[in-house]
């Protein structure tokens, strides 16, 4: 008893001394908030593509099939908010913080994925979903970060959704140091072999959602999504945090 009260009063101390911060605005956590204060939780540019018969998503993708004449059986795809620093910095920030900065934190991930999978649980984006694949990094990459902030989207979409993640299938290939600075063409050309999927049987008649932290031109996930192609039956949709959309 008398221990239990001195580690709560340690704790009070810790939190007077070193308070909880929103990495997005910088402000201190009341009590009841977590990871993220109220206020950019509420300023989330939030794209609505769960009510929407056919959203920006879709165009990008069913797009890119057509003009790169590919076979994928893309089924649906979303993105939560909107990334970009006219619709709302708080955003872009919060998922900067997570990643760079001096301490990339993946609970951000974990947080926002299972705020996504709350807001559209109602709606049909996961309907059907066999498992959730996060677009894997770069083992170097991983080891720098310590984590992939792909995967703890899923954690995040898992524990509310319920349906399983799979790490095991689809694996990066090397690395593309380049990729944020090339345009379009050529990131194109820098991602074609980036992935490869092991035992790829197991994926046949099976609905995978891709899971990414943001969707730019696509052609990560375009690049995912092509190994599927010889797979039968496998159909994929696709799912982000952020849309960098203006
Ligand atoms: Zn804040």
């Amino acid at each position: 008893m008398i221990l239990g009260m001195l580690s709560s009063a340690f704790h009070a101390v810790l939190e007077v001394l070193f308070p909880k911060c929103c990495p997005a605005c910088g402000g201190k956590l009341v009590a009841d908030e977590q990871i993220i204060c109220a206020d950019c939780l509420a300023s989330i540019p939030r794209t609505e593509h769960a009510i929407l018969e056919q959203n920006g998503i879709d165009l990008l993708f069913q797009g890119l099939i057509q003009k790169e004449k590919c076979t994928v059986r893309y089924e649906r795809g979303a993105s939560f908010a909107y990334y970009n620093k006219e619709r709302g910095m708080h955003f872009r920030t919060m998922i900067e913080r997570g990643k760079f900065g001096n301490h990339p934190d993946p609970q951000i991930f974990y947080f926002l994925g299972s705020l996504a999978a709350q807001e559209y649980i109602d709606s049909d984006i996961f309907d059907e979903v066999d498992c959730l694949v996060p677009v894997p990094l770069h083992p170097r990459r991983l080891r720098q970060r310590g984590f992939n902030q792909a995967e703890y989207i899923c954690k995040g979409l898992s524990d509310v959704l319920h349906i399983p993640i799979d790490t095991e299938h689809l694996v990066r290939t090397r690395n593309n140091p380049h990729q944020s600075r090339s345009e379009f063409a050529q990131r194109k050309d820098n991602v074609k072999d980036l992935f490869a999927i092991r035992y790829p049987e197991e994926w046949k008649n099976k609905h995978i959602l891709l899971v990414d932290d943001v969707i730019t031109s696509g052609s990560t996930m375009m690049a995912c999504m092509k190994k599927t192609t010889p797979i039968r039956g496998c159909r994929i949709s696709v799912f982000s945090l952020g849309w960098a959309h203006k």
